[in-house]
């Protein structure tokens, strides 16, 4: 079978499409780079906001009408939510909900007409990776009354700490990953599960320990799930200087109805300890706009709390009504308006504060992990703590990690110069 995977969505997303990969190039078939190379067409889909579910949807419509003799499989949180909507979207012939996820393996193989050439396990999406997103968990424990993932996805489960340590051995030996990022859709509560007293921090201590990856990120973690003893292994260089910590609202009234187990005095505490421990770390988040109930005052609270801990970048979400989520059924909901006005606001805070952090890092080097050659010649990757650098370079960077000598400051990225 010749297929071709793709996903709408998170990190995790991401990562469990790898991993179908790998499984798939185990079982003989072709992982092609284009859908219309390909007789099956499997996607990761998302529901996590409105827009989302109509990323999917255009994201299935258009993969259809540039191959409309494949046929077309459907995974994941929409295919969960809609399954009746999925299975009528053109070309689909199977709908694969998450709890039949893991199987999805077996289900697109009993496709296969004549399987390929066992055990070729280098030709997969790795190979066109330098990052490679490993999944260590699944599900999630709490109920912020917004958030339609643990209805999709289910209670918080972790993969066994020697599984993934084996894995991100295999993706440096096998397709030469120079960067892993560890993926959950609650990756703070890794562990808990399996009863691993120190959960995520025994997790990375074990990877540093027992694998030769050059550098390891970690991907959104809940403020309440850490420690600040979890910043002290910050001193292995190896590890990204990035911390992605939703914050969802800078008010702690909203932060309440949001059932978010944190305070935005907690969230300071927080930020100020990896500010402390690691010099010039990236503290990235996600802020809401718009909640139900946010009036003005409660989003000119949150918009302060915002400017005051000057984030290294914010993903800004207008509040997207989920169903069957308590949030959905509260009282005043904000108009569409207001809703956009405020996130426009605090996406120009987003890109001031963005342009403030890049540019505290002129005429300073930084590791850069060179991931492809733009059309132009020029090179671009990213540091570890998770900026952009473009850099024009006679050798071959392909997947190098060097430092890089910051020049200026160019929209969406940084122009540098590679120290070889
Ligand atoms: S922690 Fe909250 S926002 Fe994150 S997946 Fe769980 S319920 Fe959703």
């Amino acid at each position: 079978m010749r297929i071709y995977l793709d996903s709408v969505g998170c990190r995790l997303n991401w990562s469990e499409i790898e991993l179908l990969a790998q499984e798939l190039a185990r079982a003989g078939h072709t992982i092609v780079a284009s859908a219309a190379e390909a007789d099956t067409i499997a996607v990761n889909s998302c529901a996590v906001t409105a827009q989302a579910e109509r990323k999917t949807r255009h994201e299935m419509r258009s993969l259809h009408r540039d191959n409309p003799q494949a046929r077309l499989a459907i995974m994941g949180c929409y295919a969960t939510l809609r399954p009746e909507t999925s299975a009528r979207l053109p070309g689909v012939r199977w709908v694969i909900p998450n709890a039949e996820k893991e199987r999805a393996g077996d289900l697109l193989t009993n496709l296969a007409q004549s399987p390929g050439r066992p055990g070729e396990a280098g030709e997969t999406l790795e190979t066109m990776r330098t990052r490679a997103f490993v999944k260590v968990q699944d599900g999630c424990d709490n109920h912020c009354t917004y958030c339609i993932v643990r209805s999709l996805r289910g209670r918080s489960r972790s993969r066994l700490m020697a599984d993934v340590v084996h894995e991100i051995q295999m993706l440096v030996e096998k397709a030469d990953a120079r960067e892993v990022v560890l993926t959950g859709a609650c990756l703070g509560a890794y562990g808990q599960d399996l009863g691993y007293p120190e959960g995520l921090r025994s997790l990375v201590e074990a990877v540093l320990a027992d694998t030769d990856v050059r550098r390891l990120r970690l991907s959104s973690l809940e403020p309440w799930d850490i420690q600040e003893t979890l910043f002290d292994l910050w001193d292995d260089s190896r590890l990204c200087r990035q911390f992605h910590l939703p914050l969802q609202s800078g008010c702690d009234d909203t932060l309440r109805r949001m059932g978010r187990r944190i305070t935005t005095e907690a969230f300071s505490r927080l930020v100020a300890a990896a500010r402390d421990q690691i010099p010039e770390v990236a503290i990235t988040t996600d802020v809401m706009v718009g909640f139900p109930g946010e009036n003005q005052a409660a989003f000119d609270t949150s918009y302060a709390f915002v400017e005051k801990t000057a984030f290294a970048k914010i993903h800004v979400f207008p509040y997207s009504k989920r169903p069957h989520t308590p949030a959905s059924r509260l009282p005043h909901h904000i108009a569409s308006q207001v809703k956009e006005d405020r996130a426009r606001k605090t996406r120009n805070l987003a890109r001031r504060q963005r342009c403030r952090y890049r540019l505290r890092f002129l005429g300073r080097e930084l590791p850069v992990l060179w991931e492809k050659q733009r059309q132009d010649g020029h090179w671009t990757g990213w540091t570890d703590n998770y900026l952009r650098v473009v850099a024009d370079a006679e050798q071959d960077l392909m997947n190098q990690i060097t430092q890089a000598r910051i020049l200026s400051a160019e929209k969406g990225h940084l122009r540098g110069e590679a120290v070889l």
